[in-house]
């Protein structure tokens, strides 16, 4: 495959440079997809980079997608170009098939709140969950003005529970909930050695 073709230039704000979808589709898979598509102008392919542009965003996952739409609303008289270099955006991690699909929130993920001399921190979890309600926020905000459609379509709750078993394995969730219930965060965790 040539090299022009192995990278998809999707055009932002450029409409009068911008190609017909034909040959390739932005067809982006769950958040991805919506995210691109709440880009509010013209999204296209061109064939050469022969334009300036204000910001170029290399590679059509995720983080791409959510800078566009962030710096879109914040600086809405850039120019904006997103690059993908395969067929179509949200083909690797961003994929809905190459990962989890969870919101990183610090509930269940132990790695976010490490031992040290028996005492469980829990800031690295709560600057985690910050930034997940601020994630939140975004979502909210782009479903109320009308960008994002039907929310239950790419979030959803759903309860997250850690488990472990062995004597030695249980002290430290408890601690960990001990530490981080105190947080207003995690108010609502709670911990049972009940197996029901
Ligand atoms: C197994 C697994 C499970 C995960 N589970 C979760 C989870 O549950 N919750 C969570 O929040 N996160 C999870 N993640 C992490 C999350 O998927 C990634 O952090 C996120 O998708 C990264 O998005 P991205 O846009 O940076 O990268 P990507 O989605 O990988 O996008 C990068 C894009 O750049 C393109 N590209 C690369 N080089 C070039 C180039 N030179 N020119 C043009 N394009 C280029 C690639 O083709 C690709 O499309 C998981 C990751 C993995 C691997």
């Amino acid at each position: 495959m040539p090299a022009d073709d192995e990278t998809a230039r999707f055009h932002h704000r450029h409409p009068q440079a911008a190609l017909p979808l034909s040959r390739r589709q932005i067809l982006g898979t769950a958040a991805v997809g919506l995210a691109a598509a709440a880009l509010p102008t013209s999204l296209a392919i061109a064939d050469s980079a022969d334009s300036k542009v204000d910001v170029l965003l290399i590679g059509g996952g995720i983080m791409s997608a959510t800078l566009g739409v962030w710096l879109d609303a914040l600086q809405p008289d850039w120019s904006i170009q997103m690059m993908e270099r395969l067929d179509q955006v949200a083909m690797e991690s961003s994929n809905g098939w190459n990962n989890a699909g969870t919101g990183h929130s610090a509930l269940a993920e132990l790695n976010y709140t490490p031992e040290k001399n028996g005492k469980v921190e829990i800031a690295k979890a709560v600057e985690i969950n910050e930034a997940f309600q601020v994630t939140r926020q975004f979502l909210a905000h782009q479903v109320r003005t009308g960008v994002m459609k039907d929310p239950q379509t790419f979030s959803n709750y759903t309860p997250h529970m850690s488990f472990v078993w062995g004597d030695d394995n249980i002290a430290y969730p408890k601690r960990r909930w001990e530490a981080l219930k105190a947080s207003p965060l995690f108010a609502g965790m709670e911990y049972s050695e009940d197996p029901e």
